[in-house]
């Protein structure tokens, strides 16, 4: 009798819930899917947001005008203003040489971004905190904090040397990407022309359980395939990806397909859908038309790692993003959501997320900073996602996926 009702009790205001939502104003709608995003702890897991840190000419304790030229697309009052309570952080490297001095610069690079932003933190303590576990992000969020957890997006300035892991886990890392778009030490990238390992390294075997013993989630977000498996193979606690989206939807090997998300179920992981708009959605003709322009852009100018001085490097980024500009993407909040349905269909509520990529190529129309974010709760709202789920899929379940990396370290 009382299981019965258990059982009737969702289905009902389910029911109500989708009835309500047809009689409803958009003001309504908006006002009642507000109350959720409120109610709920949010968290993004991936934006490259400290490397403009690096170059000096940004401020996260200062509101920056969305869409206004230099702006960004993270500052601590906007997150605020989009209810936005954690960030991952991540400090990026690109790829270079696998040399003892590409290595040192990774290495230097990698921890003078982290100091930023551990001084950011300090200068604005009473906006934001660096955060290490999902009590923290509880916490902050009651105090009206912002949380700052901090990630690594290309294990390059691991070097070859294991002690390393223990060196960021110390300091407070809690996710490392493996690699980025090319292959490194650690294992092949699903965006490089050739495998280099076939998979993980022997060196990439030990950082991997080396990463399971100190606490810090294993990001297998930009990993080849092999490497993926590889991973799930060896890892003794549940893996994230942290920027990553449904290649069933949008064919790119940076995607997720069917077989990896059914694996990363078995393993307890997650995947936080990417919005960067190729991942997103496939748009041939547009791809083609910016394949196009980017290959004359390299023919002029190179490569990204080609552009030595601020000055090259400040022409090359605007015009890269300006070809993106040029042509806008066709995707929007709903194609988010796409996503978000196709993953719960295919595994279940509990194993996926949001990581937008923002400052590092992600955005979409609708969903471009971090003021943005309630328009995905209201599109959730509308599909009859229930409270419960919108909170699983706001940061419920990545919280979890911490929580048990953590608890099964040492
Ligand atoms: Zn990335």
């Amino acid at each position: 009798m009382h299981r019965k009702l258990f059982f009737l009790i969702p289905l009902f205001s389910l029911v109500l819930q989708t009835a309500c939502q047809k009689t409803m104003s958009e003001e309504q709608i908006r006002a009642r899917a507000m109350i959720i995003h409120e109610a709920a702890l949010i968290v993004d897991t991936h934006c490259d947001t400290p490397t403009r840190l690096l170059r000096g000419n940004y401020d996260l304790g200062q509101r920056h005008e969305p869409g206004a030229p230099g702006s960004g697309q993270i500052d601590f009052p906007r997150m605020k203003e989009g209810g936005l309570d954690a960030e991952f952080f991540a400090a990026f490297l690109s790829q270079r040489a696998l040399t003892p001095d590409g290595y040192e610069n990774a290495w230097s690079r990698c921890n003078q971004i982290i100091d930023s932003m551990e001084v950011t933190c300090q200068r604005y303590s009473h906006l934001a905190e660096i955060a290490t576990t999902p009590q923290d992000a509880v916490r902050l969020e009651k105090e009206g904090k912002r949380a700052a957890f901090l990630g690594i997006e290309n294990g390059y300035p691991l070097a070859e040397d294991i002690s390393r892991v223990k060196h960021f886990a110390d300091r407070g890392v809690r996710y490392i990407t493996l690699c980025h778009t090319r292959n490194n030490q650690i294992c092949d990238s699903s965006t490089d022309d050739a495998p280099m390992h076939d998979g993980l390294s022997d060196f990439g075997r030990e950082v991997v359980k080396e990463m399971n013993r100190f606490g810090i989630m294993v990001d297998v977000s930009h990993i080849s395939d092999k490497s993926f498996y590889d991973v799930l193979e060896i890892t003794n606690a549940p893996v994230l990806a942290s920027h990553s989206s449904v290649r069933a939807i949008s064919d790119s090997p940076r995607n997720l397909d069917d077989d990896m998300l059914r694996a990363l179920k078995a393993n307890g992981g997650v995947i936080q859908i990417c919005v960067l708009d190729s991942y997103i959605k496939s748009d041939p003709e547009r791809r083609a038309v910016i394949d196009t322009a980017t290959d004359s852009l390299r023919t002029e100018r190179g490569s990204w790692s080609d552009q030595k001085t601020e000055a090259e490097q400040k022409i090359y980024r605007e015009a890269y993003y300006g070809i993106r500009e040029r042509f806008p993407s066709t995707a929007g909040v709903k194609d988010i959501a796409d996503h978000i349905d196709y993953v719960v269909n295919l595994i279940g509520i509990e194993y996926v997320g949001v990581g937008t990529d923002f400052d590092g190529g992600g955005g979409i129309p609708g969903f471009n900073d971090v003021t943005d974010f309630p328009n995905l709760t209201v599109e959730l709202f509308l599909r009859n996602y229930s409270e419960q789920d919108i909170k699983k899929i706001w940061g419920g379940n990545v919280m979890r996926v911490l929580q048990t990396v953590i608890d099964s370290a040492e």
